[in-house]
């Protein structure tokens, strides 16, 4: 049986349109998933952090991984894509987090579905919501109602293509 999960993306070093289209086509080539969409792309300023604005997007697939499996698969993509972790927040050339895993909800110390902070992110949730407009956040409400508190944030949607 598929799931559909939900990836959020974010790039804010060197080529980030080029990270977040290398990112997709990482997205696309993994395994036992399938039915990979994405979002248009966003630009947002960084949230408690220095460094340039950051470009967004939220991809939607359908996949047969286990949710710490697919982590795994994000991680390596990050890694593959010369992700440097220097510091918490610091500045990245591409930052995937799993946000959604169908209507699961996890809390474990590696992993945590809904992802915590998706709820405060504009750049998180303007793109869910292009990708899924009935989407139901499980735990939370529904994405449309999640919207209104987060109006105030900086963002800008990008005419495709980037
Ligand atoms: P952030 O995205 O908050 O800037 P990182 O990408 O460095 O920070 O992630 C830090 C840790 O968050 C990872 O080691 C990962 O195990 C953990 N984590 C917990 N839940 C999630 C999730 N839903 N998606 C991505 N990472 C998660
Ligand atoms: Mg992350």
């Amino acid at each position: 049986m598929k799931i559909r999960a939900f990836v959020g993306l974010g790039a804010n070093l060197g080529n980030s349109a080029q990270h977040l289209a290398d990112a997709v086509a990482a997205l696309r080539s993994l395994s036992s998933t399938d039915d990979v969409m994405c979002s248009s792309f966003y630009r947002s300023a960084p949230l408690d952090a220095p460094g340039p604005d950051y470009l967004n997007a939220v991809v939607s697939l359908h996949t047969q991984l286990p949710p710490h499996a697919l982590l795994e698969a994000l991680q390596r993509i990050e890694q593959a894509q010369g992700r440097d972790r220097t510091f918490r927040h610091a500045p990245r050339t591409l930052d995937l987090d799993l946000l959604l895993y169908g209507d699961q909800i996890i809390s474990t110390s590696g992993l945590v579905v809904p992802h915590p902070r998706l709820h405060e992110r504009a750049f998180v949730l303007y793109p869910l919501a292009e990708l899924a407009p009935g989407l139901q956040v499980p735990g939370l409400s529904a994405v449309q109602a999640l919207l209104p508190a987060v109006k105030g944030q900086r963002l800008q949607r990008l005419e495709k293509p980037v």
